[in-house]
């Protein structure tokens, strides 16, 4: 399983959304849109899939 990171746009801090999903289902939505609360800054961003950094999970 690859974790998903993204870039919060107003802090510019790297934030753990805390999803996880398999590298092939990945590639699959990469064009998807992603909303999740950002633990930075508590708003609520929308990220490409694309756009995320990938992390390997434990
Ligand atoms: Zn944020």
């Amino acid at each position: 399983m690859e974790r998903l990171e993204f870039e919060c746009p107003a802090t510019g801090q790297e934030v753990d959304v805390g999803i996880e999903s398999e590298i092939g289902t990945l590639l699959r939505i990469r064009m998807n849109k992603l909303r999740a609360r950002c633990p930075a800054c508590g708003q609520v961003h929308e990220w490409m899939v694309r756009d995320a950094h990938l992390k390997k999970a434990a």
